[in-house]
C-alpha cells in the first residue's frame, strides 16, 4: 500500500495510500502527445485504485489554500481529450503551493515541450519528498484530515535524447539531464526563474534515495547524473 504500482498509457506511477499521493509520477514526453485538444476541467477521483484505499477527492484539496498541483502536466497529454482527461485523476496531484505551481515548476513544464516540439524524447520522474509545505493558509503538514500529505519539497529528473529508437542503447555520457528541487512555498514563484532550482540528478538520489535511469549503465549513470 506505500508503493502501489498505477500503471496507466498516460503515465505511471508509485503510489501511497496513506499520504494520498504519489511517491513518484514517470511518463514520457514527445511531440505526438502534444496538440490542441480541449483540457479537461474536472478532477476526479482514481477509481483503478483497490476498493479498500481512501480515495483522494477532488474536494479534499477545497479550502485548504494548496492548488491541485499535476505531476505529468496538462500540457504534456493535449492529443485527445482522452488522453488530458486521464490526467485529472487524483493519483497524479500533490497538495502544491499555487505561486510555485504556476511559477518555476511550470517554466520547466514549459520548457520540457520545447524540446519535445523540437524532435527531442523525454522520461521524466517527479514527486514530493517529505511532509511540509506553506500554502495560501500558511504552513501545514497535511489536509484533508489526515488523509493527504503536503510534501515539503517537490522534485523532478529527466534525460532528453533525439527521437528515435532502442534509446537506452543511445545514451552517452554525453546525454542531456535536468533535475531540480524546489520547496513547497512560494519563493519559486517566478516562472522564469526556473533554472536556478536546477541540481544534479545524483542530488535528487540522494534526497529521495531512488536510482533513477537505473537500465544505463552505471559508468554512463555515473558521468550524466553528476552534472
Ligand atoms: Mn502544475
Ligand atoms: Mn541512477
Amino acid at each position: 500500500p506505500h508503493n502501489y504500482l498505477l500503471d496507466k498509457p498516460q503515465f505511471c506511477a508509485s503510489y501511497d495510500r496513506d499520504k494520498g499521493i504519489p511517491n513518484w509520477t514517470s511518463w514520457q514526453l514527445n511531440s505526438t502527445w502534444l496538440g490542441s485538444a480541449t483540457r479537461e476541467t474536472v478532477y476526479s477521483s482514481d477509481n483503478t485504485l483497490p476498493p479498500s484505499f481512501y480515495h483522494v477527492t477532488t474536494s479534499d484539496y477545497s479550502n485548504t489554500g494548496f492548488s491541485r498541483g499535476h505531476m505529468c502536466p496538462s500540457a504534456d497529454r493535449l492529443n485527445t481529450d482522452a488522453n488530458n482527461t486521464a490526467l485529472f485523476v487524483m493519483t497524479n496531484m500533490i497538495p502544491q503551493n499555487q505561486a510555485n505551481n504556476q511559477g518555476a515548476w511550470e517554466g520547466l513544464e514549459n520548457y520540457e515541450r520545447t524540446l519535445a516540439i523540437v524532435g527531442n524524447v523525454i522520461y521524466i520522474i517527479s514527486g514530493g519528498y517529505g511532509a511540509g509545505g506553506t500554502g495560501l493558509n500558511g504552513y501545514a503538514e497535511t489536509i484533508a484530515g489526515g488523509k493527504v500529505t503536503v510534501p515539503k519539497k517537490i522534485w523532478k529528473v529527466m534525460i532528453v535524447l533525439p527521437a528515435g529508437t532502442n534509446d537506452i542503447s543511445r545514451v552517452t555520457v554525453s546525454t542531456r539531464t535536468i533535475a531540480m528541487i524546489i520547496n513547497n512555498d512560494s519563493t519559486a514563484s517566478d516562472q522564469n526563474s526556473w533554472g536556478t532550482y536546477r541540481v544534479s540528478v545524483d542530488s535528487v538520489e540522494s534526497l529521495t534515495g531512488y536510482d533513477f535511469f537505473s537500465d544505463v549503465s552505471p559508468s554512463i549513470q555515473a558521468v550524466i547524473e553528476a552534472k
